[in-house]
């Protein structure tokens, strides 16, 4: 069976330092809010080219809090809605939601990415901010849609939970926007062993709001300014996405060899490959395949060994949860539900080998419908 993801495989590929480095925090009886953790910011900092990195202890609440940080400092006013791409994961769309404010779906472009144009159909009076997601670990469209939003004094904050070091212009995604979000779950491409997260920005204003509203809304213990949750990247994971962190560079470009191979060797009308097999701006968290004939492609590769997953089966639009609470007259985003319809995710990671990857393509080209 060639593996989705073998989790633990890439994690014994960074021994002895991890294990090492998980000891130096048992040992050292400081478990959160300690040396790792400033440690582990100021590096991510510089990785992305931002100023500054509050460490949190998931995505979700990468997002959320950055959305209420940019609300509070900007005093949008209740029913504010956040332009969110209709393909993406749930994530991107309940965090606006938890915020206190309404998701508006937009539809997404051939690359399942946010654009000026799908945004500018859904865009209103009430819109204070967009999300755009880095799906699948290609940026989104950072340039035309910065000076999109800035014509409209839109807040933008980057969904950057895909897409660890992936670059446009030789400038990392997460230092784009006023603000971005991103994901340490053990799957992502920088993965923690356990949860974690972080809100990147060059505000620091907005990275002292985040930080106040992530603990308890104090800056200085039992004082509480303002009600906020409680929402840390613990010593644990910063310790471990330290050791994680240094090798990041060539794990990306370990992916890009394996969809670069994937783009060589499969040949099969039934299927396209992403991007038109352009593989030079991704970093491939997701190898995302399209194919009309997805779910019997996805059969057919099981019967051969090979394990697949959808991202995702249904678009936003779709999910039961936020059906009802979305922002009205939102229109039908068909690409995203083509997406929806359409996609099929082969393995792909730092260590899958240049045989597991001709497998792979193999077992697609004998694909017939
Ligand atoms: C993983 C992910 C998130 C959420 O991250 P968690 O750490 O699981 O909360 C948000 N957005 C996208 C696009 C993701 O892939």
């Amino acid at each position: 069976m060639i593996n989705f993801l073998p989790l633990q495989q890439i994690n014994a590929s960074f021994e002895p330092e991890l294990s090492a480095a998980v000891q130096r925090v048992v040992r050292s009886g400081w478990y959160l809010r300690g040396e790792e953790t400033r440690c582990f910011e100021a590096e991510f900092a510089r990785y992305i080219g931002v100023r500054h990195v509050v460490g949190v202890g998931n995505g979700l609440d990468a997002l959320t809090l950055a959305l209420q940080a940019a609300a509070q400092k900007q005093a949008w006013a209740p029913g504010s809605e956040v332009i969110v791409p209709a393909m993406t994961f749930v994530a991107t769309a309940e965090a606006v939601l938890r915020a206190g404010f309404v998701p508006r779906f937009a539809d997404v472009d051939d690359r399942a990415l946010l654009t000026p144009e799908t945004a500018e159909a859904v865009v209103s009076e009430r819109t204070r901010a967009i999300v755009p997601v880095h799906l699948y670990g290609h940026p989104a469209p950072m340039t035309d849609l910065m000076a999109w939003a800035a014509e409209r004094g839109l807040f933008v904050l980057e969904d950057a939970a895909q897409a660890h070091g992936a670059q446009i212009d030789g400038r990392n995604v997460g230092s784009w926007g006023h603000a971005a979000a991103f994901s340490f779950y053990p799957g992502k491409n920088l993965g923690a062993l356990g949860d974690g997260g972080a809100v990147a920005t060059a505000d620091g204003e907005l990275a002292e709001r985040v930080r106040l509203l992530a603990n308890y809304g104090a800056r200085e213990k039992y004082v509480h300014e303002v009600a906020g949750v409680n929402s840390r990247l613990d010593e644990l994971q910063a310790a471990a996405l330290r050791v994680k962190l240094r090798r990041l560079d060539a794990d990306n470009e370990a992916r890009r060899g394996v969809a670069r191979r994937y783009a060589e060797k499969i040949c099969n009308p039934c299927v396209s490959l992403p991007y038109g097999g352009d593989a030079a701006q991704s970093v491939f968290h997701i190898y995302p395949l399209r194919s009309p004939h997805r779910d019997a492609l996805m059969r057919h590769l099981a019967a051969h060994h090979v394990e697949t997953l959808i991202h995702y089966p249904i678009a936003l639009p779709d999910q039961p949860a936020l059906r009802a609470v979305a922002a009205p007259f939102s229109p039908s985003a068909p690409v995203a539900r083509q997406w929806a319809a359409e996609e099929l995710s082969l393995p792909i990671s730092p260590l899958l080998t240049e045989r597991e990857t001709d497998a792979v393509a193999d077992a697609i080209n004998s694909f017939q419908p």
